[in-house]
């Protein structure tokens, strides 16, 4: 096998030109319930292996499944965020496979007669808005984990924990409208987006709630038909997505390049190598044996319940983003930022509420506290600083209390100490400094230190006016009135 010989593909720039990439992901996520799909076991992440489990996840004889009700609730809102349509009977199916995290030898599934068909996914890249079929979003149950351990022959051992098995997963399947991988990368983190919003799954990755597989062909631009796809698997970041997909296109386009034909196939990635290796040749829906699940009836959604759901769906992230523009006048680009994740529009709008004005809310969320976040590792979920903290401390800033900049140091310190802003002023002394007769003071004494910069002003230079605002407010540590030490510095200037 090729496995270890393969060299990582290259092909010219101007030939990779002449191909378009097809490509179509397919979605798991965890759907967020107390309990699996079809037992009343926990889904907790992290508990003491196979200490959730039942006769019905274990898959013992006799045991029968009952659809937890939370599950399907989360299924059709996703359904509904997707703009899918529902269908009021769809059908449990058992696909059938052979392997030791399915215990039944079947996973419960859906097959011909799927929840929801027909949706779509809208983002913006590059300016432009990408739309992107939705072909179905089907319930279905997770499998147990595998774990392997050792690397010698002699000291070789895998373990199955069967926590994970019978947790309930939706899978979203896209229309292959997807052409490069940035536009992949895209769709999946308005995805994610779409279903953190709505609460259906918390699209933790690296505890695997959200898993995505890419099937991606090439073919040559123009041509009618989609070329053969490859499917490739083991995606758990959209880093990994977007490598695997650069990838696998440069790998086809090479082998079509040199006369060769795309073989059907599940290739997964290999972090460490960087590169697509062949898993397994590609498995036919008719190898799984599905049929209809004879231990579930058919799963009804009428009407009346999808009314129900929808009446208690939570806002979605483009309709808070429209609203945000509307209702407090600030920036595409802040609205698109705050936002990013539910909390951080939560925030936002807390702090509004808390009265803070909502420009600098906006404005200083989306610069000073991001970046104290980012720098602190934290979330906006774990932020030391809360909302009503830094209305607080804009409210101060608004009153000419303090300066912007004594506000960047006072909110650096809210930060690292958890400290209210009124504290922090008034302990070291931070107040807005006004008073022209102390500033002019302070002038003064800077103008005499630089007389050659003094005269350059006075010659005509305005450039150097900035040097000596810049100078004098080095000396009031930031505190003096900016519109004060403009109207003093320029008297003090022209004198003499
Ligand atoms: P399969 O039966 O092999 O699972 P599906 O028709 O269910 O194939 O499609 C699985 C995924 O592959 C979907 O996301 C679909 O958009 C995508 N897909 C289908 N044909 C192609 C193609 N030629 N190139 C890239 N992706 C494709
Ligand atoms: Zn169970
Ligand atoms: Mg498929």
């Amino acid at each position: 096998m090729s496995r270890t010989t393969e060299e990582r593909p290259r092909v010219a720039p101007e030939i990779k030109e002449r191909y378009e990439a097809v490509i179509g992901l397919e979605v798991h996520a965890q759907l967020k319930t107390l309990t699996k799909a079809f037992c009343g076991c926990s889904t907790r992440f992290g508990d003491a292996p196979n200490s959730n489990t039942c006769p019905v996840c274990l898959g013992l004889p006799g045991a029968l499944p009952v659809l937890n009700r939370k599950a399907l609730d989360l299924a059709i809102r996703a359904s509904l965020a997707l703009h899918c349509e529902i269908h009021q009977r769809s059908v449990f199916a058992r696909k059938n496979y052979f392997y030791p995290d399915l215990p039944k030898g079947y996973q419960i599934s859906m097959y011909e007669l799927p929840l929801a068909t027909k949706g779509s996914l809208e983002f913006e890249l590059e300016g432009a808005v990408k739309r992107v079929g939705i072909t179905r979003v089907h319930m279905e149950e997770d499998a147990a984990k595998n774990l392997h351990e050792g690397f010698a022959d002699s000291d070789r051992w895998s373990y199955i924990d069967y926590n994970r098995c019978g947790v309930p997963l939706i899978e979203i399947v896209s229309e292959p409208d997807i052409r490069t991988p940035a536009q992949a990368y895209s769709y999946l983190t308005t995805l994610k987006q779409v279903l953190e919003y709505t609460e259906v799954s918390d699209c933790n990755m690296e505890e695997g709630s959200l898993r995505c597989d890419a099937n991606v062909s090439v073919r040559l631009r123009g041509a009618p038909k989609f070329g053969t796809k490859v499917e490739a698997k083991n995606l758990n970041s959209f880093r990994y997505l977007q490598h695997a997909l650069e990838y696998e296109i440069v790998r086809q386009i090479g082998v079509l390049e040199s006369g060769g034909q795309i073989v059907q196939e599940t290739r997964l990635w290999n972090v460490a190598a960087g590169r697509t290796e062949q898993m397994r040749s590609k498995e036919f829906a008719h190898d799984y044996r599905y049929f209809p699940d004879p231990d579930l009836l058919p799963l009804l959604a009428p009407e009346r319940l999808v009314e129900e759901v929808r009446a208690e769906m939570p806002e979605l992230p483009d309709v808070k983003r429209a609203r945000f523009l509307r209702e407090y006048g600030i920036t595409p680009y802040d609205a698109e930022v705050l936002t990013a994740t539910r909390a951080l529009a939560d925030y936002f709008e807390a702090a509004v509420r808390a009265g803070a004005p909502a420009k600098a809310a906006a404005n200083w969320i989306s610069t000073e506290l991001l970046r104290r976040l980012n720098e602190a590792g934290k979330e906006i979920q774990d932020c030391p600083v809360p909302p009503v903290a830094l209305a607080e401390l804009l409210a101060k800033i608004e009153s000419a209390e303090i300066t912007a900049a004594t506000g960047k140091k006072v909110f650096a310190t809210m930060f690292d100490s958890g400290k209210r802003a009124a504290d922090i002023i008034s302990a070291e002394g931070m107040s807005q400094i006004s008073d022209a007769g102390a500033i002019e003071k302070i002038a003064r004494a800077v103008v005499a230190k630089n007389a050659e910069n003094a005269a350059k002003y006075r010659a005509g230079n305005e450039g150097v006016f900035k040097f000596f605002v810049g100078q004098v407010m080095k000396e009031t540590r930031g505190q003096a009135n900016p519109q004060v030490v403009n109207d003093v510095l320029k008297r003090v200037l022209a004198e003499s």
